[in-house]
C-alpha cells in the first residue's frame, strides 16, 4: 500500500491543485495545525490532493470502461484521424490508447494531468457553449490517482515526444522519449491501491463488454476516425477512418439494421429552438429482446436520458409490445445554450432549458415516422435499404398512395363472424377481384386477393407484385386498433354473454378483480364475484367476437395483477388491449372466402400501423415482380 497516512508527508503533488481560482469551493486555509486552540477549531480540514483526487476518481472511474471512454474522447478532442486501443485483462492489468492527434507540449504535460486543469475551457460563460468532449479536467487527474499513469506525447510543433510517469498522483518520472506526433495514454494497474474498489469489478468477460460498448458508442458519432481495439493480440473491433455516417452505422449495427430501418432527419420550427433530430431508427418488425441496440447522442455526446428514453419509447408504444426493444441511432441536436453538460462527472447526462418542448419534439417526429410506415404498396418489409443522405428524402416523407375508402370500424370486429361476412363483403364490392384490374395506378396499395394459403396466408396481388398478409396477425394489429379507439374515445361496446363463463380463481386475485371492477370495465369486461374464489364474466368487449373468453380473461386478470396498482393506466392500456385483440383474432385454419380477404386487406389499408402485428411481427410482406424475377433468373 502506498496510500500516504493522512497528515504527514503528504506526496509531492505534481502541480498545484488550481484552486486559487477555481471559484466558491476554494478554502484557502489549508493548514489544520495552525488553529489556535481546541475549541476554536481544527476538526474540519482540507483533504490532500490526493484523497481528494480519489474521491473524485470515485465518481469518474467506474470502471475499465469509464477510463477508455475518457482516453478516447481525449483523443478525440485532440482531432485523432486513427486511434488504437490495447487492452490486457479487460483494463485491469493495462489500458493503452494511441492517437496521431494534436499532441500536448512538454511544458503542459505536467499540467494536465493535474485536477481541474483543462485546454478546453477558461471561464464560467465556456460552460454554456462546450464544443469539446472534455472540459472537466478531471479524467486524467482520476486516472493518475486510482492506477499507474504513464503518458507520451509529441506536440505537432515540437521535435520531440516526452514521456510522464505518475503513481497514485505522484510524479515518478519526466523525460524525453521518441513518440510519432500525437498521444500514448497508458493506464495500469487499475485500483491497485485502493482493493475494496477493485473487488467491485465484475467478471473479465463482462467489463470487456462494457469496454467494447464505450468503444462503439464513442465510435459511431466519429466516422472519420478510424478505431482500432484488441485484447492482447485478439483484435476486437476494427473501424476504418474516412467513413461516411451511414457506413459507421452500418459497421456497428449491422447490414440488417440498415436494410430494416427508416432514416430520418426532422428538424424544429427556429423559433422553437432549431432542435434537430436525425438518424435510423429500426423498424418495430425489427426489434430485439434486449435494449442492446440503441444509440442516442445529444449534441456528439452519447448520453442516457430518462426524458429523451420515454419520448422514445413512447414514440414505439403502439407498434412495438412484449417487452421487444427497438434499435435506433439517433443524433439530437439543439443549441448549445438550451442544454447544459456539466451534470455528472462522466458526462453522459444533460440537463435540456426546456425539457418539455425536447420531449414533445422527439416523440411526436418519431410517431409520425413510425405511424407512417403502412401498406404503401412498397411494404416495410422489403424496401430498400434507405439511403442515410440529405439528398433523397427520408422515406418517412414518401407520399402513401392509400385507398381513399372510408371502411367500415363498426363492422371490423365481425369481420370474421361468419353470419356477418355478408355484410361486411358487400360494403366492399368495389372490390370484388375484376379479372383484371383495368391499370395499375387504381390497384389499392396491398391490392385484391387471389388465392388463401394452407389457411394461414392470404396472397394478393397489387401493382408491385406479391403481397402475402399473415392473416392471424393482421387481424389482430385492426382488432387492437379499433378497441384502442373505442377505449380512447370514451367506452369499449360491450356484450353481454348469454351464459356467463365461470372462472375459479385464488381468494387474493377475486378480492384484487371486486376491487378493481371499474378498470376492468373500461376495458370493456364485466366481471363479479360469485364467491370466495370465484368469478363470473358477463361481458365482454363486442369487439372481441369469438374469442376464448375464459383465456382472456385469466390473462387479463393475471396481467392487470403483475402491473400492479401504481403503473399508470395509460402505460398498462396498450398491453392489455394487445392482449385482448391477440385473443379474439382469426386463428390459423380459417377458411376465407376472396371476398373476405379483400375486406381484410382494404381494412389494412385504413388501420394506422397495419404494417406490424402488436407483437411487432410483420403482417404483411411484399415480393416485388423484380424479386420473383430474380428467383427464376428472368432477364439475366
Ligand atoms: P479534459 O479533457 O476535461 O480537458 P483531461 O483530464 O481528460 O481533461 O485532460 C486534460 C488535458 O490534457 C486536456 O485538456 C488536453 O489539453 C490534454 N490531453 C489529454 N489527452 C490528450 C490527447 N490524447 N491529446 C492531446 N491532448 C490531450
Ligand atoms: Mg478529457
Amino acid at each position: 500500500m502506498e496510500q500516504a497516512p493522512e497528515g504527514e508527508q503528504r506526496p509531492a503533488e505534481i502541480a498545484p491543485r488550481k484552486g486559487g481560482a477555481a471559484g466558491p469551493g476554494a478554502n484557502p486555509a489549508r493548514s489544520p495545525s495552525e488553529a489556535p486552540g481546541r475549541l476554536s477549531g481544527g476538526r474540519i480540514r482540507l483533504l490532500s490532493e490526493f484523497v481528494a483526487n480519489q474521491i473524485a476518481a470515485g465518481e469518474v472511474v467506474e470502471r475499465p470502461a469509464s477510463i477508455v471512454k475518457e482516453l478516447l474522447e481525449n483523443s478525440l478532442d485532440a482531432r485523432a484521424r486513427s486511434i488504437r486501443i490495447d487492452i490486457e485483462q479487460a483494463g485491469i492489468h493495462s489500458i493503452r490508447v494511441r492517437d496521431d492527434g494534436a499532441g500536448i507540449l512538454p511544458g503542459d504535460l505536467r499540467l494536465a494531468v493535474a485536477r481541474h486543469a483543462t485546454s478546453k475551457i477558461a471561464s464560467a460563460e465556456d460552460l454554456a457553449g462546450v464544443a469539446t468532449l472534455g472540459f472537466r479536467g478531471e479524467a486524467l487527474a482520476s486516472a493518475a490517482s486510482v492506477a499507474r499513469l504513464t503518458i507520451t506525447s509529441r506536440h505537432a510543433q515540437a521535435d520531440s515526444a516526452w514521456r510522464l510517469d505518475v503513481e497514485g498522483s505522484r510524479e515518478r518520472a519526466f523525460r524525453p522519449a521518441a513518440h510519432p506526433p500525437g498521444t500514448t495514454v497508458e493506464v495500469r494497474d487499475l485500483f491497485y491501491n485502493t482493493p475494496a474498489r477493485r473487488k467491485f469489478l465484475k467478471t473479465e468477460r463482462t467489463e470487456l463488454l462494457h469496454i467494447q460498448e464505450a468503444v462503439r458508442s464513442v465510435a459511431l458519432v466519429h466516422p472519420h476516425t478510424g478505431f482500432e481495439l484488441a485484447a492482447g493480440s485478439r483484435s476486437l473491433t476494427g473501424l476504418p477512418g474516412g467513413s461516411t455516417m451511414q457506413e459507421r452505422v452500418r459497421a456497428l449495427l449491422g447490414d440488417d439494421f440498415v436494410g430494416e430501418s427508416i432514416a430520418i432527419d426532422e428538424a424544429s420550427a427556429p423559433a422553437s429552438g432549431g432542435m434537430r433530430l436525425w438518424g435510423w431508427v429500426g423498424l418495430p418488425t425489427h426489434s430485439d429482446a434486449r435494449a442492446r441496440r440503441q444509440h442516442f447522442y445529444v449534441n456528439g455526446r452519447p448520453i442516457r436520458d430518462r426524458l429523451a428514453g420515454h419520448a422514445v419509447r413512447q414514440a414505439y408504444r403502439d407498434v412495438l409490445f412484449h417487452g421487444r426493444h427497438p434499435a435506433f441511432a439517433l443524433f439530437f441536436e439543439l443549441a448549445p445554450g438550451l442544454v447544459d453538460v456539466n451534470v455528472h462527472p462522466t458526462k453522459d447526462e444533460v440537463r435540456f432549458r426546456r425539457s418539455r418542448d425536447v420531449h414533445d419534439f422527439i416523440f411526436g417526429k418519431l410517431a409520425r415516422v413510425l405511424r407512417d410506415v403502412r401498406p404503401d404498396g412498397a411494404g416495410p418489409v422489403s424496401t430498400p435499404a434507405p439511403e442515410a443522405s440529405s439528398q433523397s428524402p427520408p422515406s418517412s416523407q414518401r407520399p402513401l398512395p392509400l385507398a381513399n375508402t372510408a371502411s367500415a370500424p363498426g363492422n371490423l370486429a365481425k369481420l370474421f363472424d361468419a353470419a356477418d361476412v355478408r355484410e361486411v363483403a358487400d360494403q366492399h364490392a368495389a372490390y370484388a377481384l375484376p379479372e383484371e384490374p383495368a391499370d395499375g395506378a387504381s390497384v389499392p396499395p396491398l391490392g385484391y386477393a387471389v388465392a388463401q394459403l394452407h389457411g394461414v396466408y392470404v396472397l394478393a396481388q397489387n401493382a408491385a407484385g406479391l403481397v402475402i398478409v399473415d392473416m392471424h396477425a393482421a387481424h389482430e394489429r385492426i382488432t387492437y386498433e379499433r378497441m384502442k379507439a373505442q377505449f380512447l374515445g370514451g367506452a369499449i361496446e360491450r356484450q353481454r354473454l348469454l351464459v356467463p363463463v365461470a372462472l375459479d380463481v385464488p381468494s387474493a386475485e377475486a378480492d384484487f378483480v371486486e376491487a378493481r371492477a371499474e378498470e376492468f370495465e373500461a376495458l370493456g369486461l364485466i366481471v363479479e364475484r360469485t364467491g370466495p374464489a370465484s368469478l363470473a364474466v358477463r361481458e365482454v368487449p363486442a369487439l372481441l367476437g369469438k374469442a376464448d373468453i375464459r383465456a382472456l380473461a385469466q390473462d387479463l386478470i393475471a396481467d392487470m395483477v403483475d402491473f400492479g396498482a401504481s403503473e399508470a393506466i395509460a402505460e398498462r392500456r396498450e398491453r392489455l388491449l394487445a392482449g385482448a385483440a391477440c385473443h379474439a383474432s382469426v386463428r390459423a385454419n380459417r377458411r376465407l372466402t376472396i371476398d373476405e380477404m379483400n375486406a381484410l386487406l382494404r381494412t389494412m389499408e385504413t388501420t394506422e400501423n397495419a404494417g406490424q402485428c402488436n407483437h411487432g411481427r410483420p403482417t404483411f410482406v411484399v415480393q416485388s415482380m423484380a424479386s420473383l424475377d430474380r428467383l427464376f433468373l428472368r432477364g439475366q
